[in-house]
């Protein structure tokens, strides 16, 4: 018997030196030639075809020479919704779920706009053929909203699911064990301060977790548990926020450039 499986046998699940054990185990990286994208649900998307159709045109483009997984967010519908079955007194499973279909008819818009560049729409139960149709097409595109559905963990206070379509995008990321996470918005990034309602906001260009936690800012540009998610990362340990209302903003990213800003989980474990 290994060294490990003699330890999975013997101690809790939960036990340090099991973690320690699985932790120094080398990584597979599933997918990593690939860079994951999520196309804002409000952000850009609740825009319609001034944005939407500009940033179709880049994503085909950028696909001739990148792999591209692009996740969708859910956006206003999605707000609604949540306000709608809060009010009813649904709890965080249902609301979880009904966010999720959201994500879901935007994914499928975008996927008929790609549709003729021969990119698919796959949803998580064809996640198992994602490497074929990125062979065959160079892209495909999923909804963002993670499946927890039902399963979804429930918050410390209210009943909003705190793992929304930044948090699914990036879990795909991480599994996979992508190149790169970006996000396009429709702000140039984080700012101190969301630039929409406080025009003195200036742009923080690149940070570490811990420096946000401490800067504690009132509001983000990407949902809160991220962050932490980031920081426990063994993959995709850096994300990126771009805005991508600006014509070859998502070219620049996906060939490295530091636009935007890029948060990074800090120094590696
Ligand atoms: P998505 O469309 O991907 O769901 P959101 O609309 O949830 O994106 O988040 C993007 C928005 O976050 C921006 O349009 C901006 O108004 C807002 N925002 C809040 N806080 C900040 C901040 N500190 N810096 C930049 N933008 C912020
Ligand atoms: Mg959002």
């Amino acid at each position: 018997m290994t060294e490990l499986a003699a330890l999975i046998e013997s101690r809790p699940l939960h036990d340090p030196v099991l973690a320690e054990a699985t932790d120094a185990l080398p990584d597979h990286r599933i997918l990593p030639d690939v860079s994951v994208l999520k196309i804002g649900g409000q952000s850009l998307i609740d825009r319609g075809r001034a944005a939407v159709y500009p940033v179709v045109e880049e994503l085909v483009e950028a696909k001739r020479t990148h792999k591209l997984l692009i996740g969708t967010g859910g956006g206003t519908r999605a707000r609604h919704v949540y306000s709608l079955a809060a009010s009813l007194g649904m709890p965080t499973g249902i609301l979880s779920e009904v966010g999720s279909a959201v994500a879901g008819q935007n994914a499928t818009m975008l996927g008929y706009l790609m549709a003729r560049h021969g990119v698919p729409t796959v949803g998580p139960s064809a996640f198992a053929v994602l490497a074929m149709h990125l062979r065959e097409a160079g892209a495909a595109i999923f909804p963002g909203m993670p499946p927890y559905d039902l399963w979804h963990q429930v918050p410390e206070r209210g009943t909003i699911p705190p793992y929304r379509t930044d948090a699914g995008c990036w879990l795909v990321a991480e599994t996979y064990g992508c190149a790169r996470m970006i996000f396009v918005k429709d702000e140039d990034g984080l700012y101190t301060a969301n630039p929409k309602t406080d025009p003195s906001a200036t742009l923080i260009p690149r940070a570490t977790v811990d420096e946000l936690l401490e800067m504690d800012l009132t509001d983000l540009i990407v949902e809160r548990p991220l962050l932490q998610l980031v920081r426990n990362a063994r993959h995709v340990r850096e994300i990126q926020v771009i805005n991508g209302l600006v014509p070859g903003n998502i070219r620049r990213a996906l060939d490295g450039e530091h636009i935007g800003t890029i948060i990074t989980g800090g120094e590696a474990a």
